[in-house]
């Protein structure tokens, strides 16, 4: 009953699922259907063309509109809707000859299964988000860990093998879910142990704890001091840049040093590091310039008369962002004490917060392309590597720039924002699955074991289409909007 069942079906090859696909369906991933007993890829190749007008314009594609004309540099067949070739045992689905510049060119087209990939979060907010190594969940399941921040930016790494196969079947397919609508440029809520709920969506503002951040810091307390010092000279007696890494006082700082500027008896809670610059005034949190302070006198300690402090002395504490500024007069006792802001110190609070640029979610798909989808491209497939490695293969993942990280293999990282709608899909192994071309000199082609028999013309393409059917959509490269 159950062989009968499916002899009525027709069998998908293109990933090791192996679907059986009843007429008219679709198999497990959506991307393959059984269309009169054929197996079609139902998303249709993608083409960029330079030449469509300003706004990403996607128009479907007929052969019979086809002008004669796409060749050259006007057109990239992307790997958006190529197809696969798993196992890899025949050619890739597109090898496409262009004349570029006045030489021959190939590039090799396909759609990649990653199995082993991942995505690089940049969260732009001085606001701590969690420990460095804290688990983030998606719907519950650890999908990845917070990573080293960087200058101004959270960071985070999500998914790899290890979450998408070393885990449980529910941990695989929450991070693979999770993974691929981050690439398809949705928004997704992740919680991280012991630190903030975040909601990343890919070339948008963060929300943190329900909060759209906007600003992303001006710099470290140091840098800030550095920028503005020269500017709050001769208005305030004393500046403090909180900040939760390099908290900067100006008095002290080399900028503040270089404008002669006076001692004023201040001190400064937590490690100093070199003049002016001071670590671990407080602890991570999301209040003042990302330490968990709400009123930051808390960071400092008693004033000394005998290194300059006197009543009447005014004090400016700001964060990184603006976002936080106070203004204080010591007392008699040489206590701080709230006084209204000066509007020339406001002017230069107000220029901190200008110089802040908006606050974004970066997401970077990483992926290794070093596995056995290369034997689609050449028959000798260290070969490609190399040629990879050395810069001769240009390698793009649907017409965007790649960076292929030196060293063995092909690992590369790519801004899915720079990439064509409807780039990224999965398979339920779990894995990824995402476009990727190879471009090189048809010389260099032939000289690596490359399928020469098995290439044809942008023109060819767009008349038949390929093994999956011949739908062609032409859409304006990301890159050339
Ligand atoms: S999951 Fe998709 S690619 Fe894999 S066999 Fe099924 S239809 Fe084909």
């Amino acid at each position: 009953m159950a062989d009968r069942a499916r002899e009525e079906k027709i069998r998908c090859d293109a990933c090791p699922v192996m679907c059986y696909i009843a007429d008219g369906k679709v198999g497990a991933c959506d991307r393959y259907g059984n269309v009169g007993g054929q197996i079609v890829r139902c998303d249709p190749i993608t083409i960029l063309d330079r030449r469509l007008g300003a706004g990403g314009e996607v128009r479907p594609f007929l052969a019979a509109d086809w002008d004669g004309s796409l060749s050259g540099e006007d057109v990239f067949v992307s790997g958006v809707g190529a197809g696969t070739t798993y196992p890899d045992y025949k050619p890739a689905p597109f090898i496409v000859s262009r004349e570029i510049a006045g030489a021959d060119t190939v590039t090799v087209v396909t759609e990649a299964i990653f199995s082993y990939c991942g995505v690089k979060v940049k969260i732009d907010t001085d606001r701590h988000l969690g420990e460095e190594a804290a688990a983030v969940r998606a719907e519950g399941e650890v999908v990845g860990h917070v990573t080293t921040s960087e200058y101004g930016s959270q960071m985070l790494s999500l998914g790899g093998v290890d979450h998408l196969t070393g885990g449980s079947k529910s941990e695989g397919r929450t991070t693979c879910d999770a993974l691929l609508r981050l690439c398809q440029g949705a928004a997704v809520d992740l919680d991280i142990d012991g630190g903030a709920q975040v909601t990343v969506q890919a070339g948008c503002a963060p929300i943190v704890n329900g909060k759209r951040e906007e600003r992303m810091r001006v710099g470290c307390g140091s840098a800030a001091i550095g920028m503005f010092a020269s500017q709050w000279q001769g208005h305030v007696d004393e500046v403090v840049v909180v900040d939760d890494h390099i908290t900067g006082v100006v008095s002290e700082h080399q900028a503040g040093k270089v404008l002669d500027w006076p001692d004023t008896g201040i001190r400064i809670k937590g490690r100093r590091s070199t003049p002016g610059r001071y670590f671990q005034v407080a602890g991570p949190g999301r209040g003042w310039g990302g330490t968990d302070i709400d009123d930051p006198l808390t960071i400092l300690n008693p004033w000394l008369e005998k290194k300059g402090a006197r009543p009447g002395l005014t004090l400016l504490m700001v964060s990184t962002t603006g976002e936080h500024a106070a203004y204080y007069i010591l007392d008699d006792d040489l206590v701080p004490q709230p006084a209204e802001m000066p509007e020339i110190l406001q002017a230069s609070v107000d220029l901190i917060a200008q110089n802040c640029e908006p606050a974004l979610c970066t997401v970077m798909f990483q992926a290794g392309a070093g596995g056995s989808l290369r034997s689609g491209v050449t028959r000798n497939p260290v070969l490609l590597t190399r040629s990879v490695q050395s810069g001769e293969t240009r390698v793009t993942c649907g017409g965007a720039d790649v960076y292929v990280w030196p060293g063995g293999g092909i690992t590369l990282m790519v801004d899915v924002t720079a990439m064509p709608e409807g780039s990224f899909g999965y398979v339920p192994t779990p894995a990824l699955v995402a476009p990727l071309e190879f471009t090189l000199p048809r010389e260099a082609y032939c000289r690596l074991g490359g399928h020469d028999d098995a290439v044809r013309s942008v023109a060819d393409i767009v008349e038949k289409g390929g093994e999956y059917g011949s739908d062609v959509r032409m859409v304006k490269g990301k890159r050339d909007e």
